[in-house]
């Protein structure tokens, strides 16, 4: 048997991904969205060195605090993403989330505004550019937004 034609073979089936996708910033066309959630939900993880784990508290209760992982914190909203046609959740670093709130100012919401982002540079802490623009025709289609907790246990 021609040995590049063997088949892909796993009996262990494969973990499912999340239901809802979770996108962030990348370096290069960034991402252009509408809020749909009307505030930042925030919350810390940690970095075991290859992905992240969930703090669940300072203490001993915590893996990733016992095992001194790195903790970072972030911040997503729930977005409709008009390139990808789809509702998904945007993943935001500390400095993006703080230039959110900045532009946000005096306004209660979130919801409906356009969001505009871009990262100079690949690394972690690469300054991210935001722009927050109110729509022309309001935000009266979107749906109510999504909870990003069940969605990130499954990451
Ligand atoms: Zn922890």
């Amino acid at each position: 048997m021609n040995e590049e034609r063997k088949l892909r073979r796993q009996d262990k089936p494969p973990r499912p991904g999340p239901d809802v996708e979770v996108i962030r910033v990348e370096k290069g066309p960034g991402v252009a969205v509408q809020i749909v959630s009307r505030a930042i939900w925030g919350v810390w993880t940690h970095w075991d060195g290859r992905r992240s784990r969930e703090c669940t508290s300072e203490g001993p209760l915590c893996q990733g605090h016992q095992n001194n992982w790195p903790t970072r914190w972030k911040g997503y909203l729930y977005v409709w993403c008009p390139y990808r046609k789809q509702f998904c959740f945007l993943e935001c670093t500390p400095n993006m989330a703080q230039e959110i709130i900045r532009l946000q100012g005096d306004n209660d919401s979130l919801r409906g505004l356009l969001l505009r982002a871009n990262r100079y540079g690949g690394s972690i802490r690469a300054k991210v550019s935001v722009e927050l623009v109110k729509p022309a025709g309001g935000d009266g289609a979107l749906p109510e937004p999504l909870d990003p907790e069940p969605v990130l246990r499954k990451l």
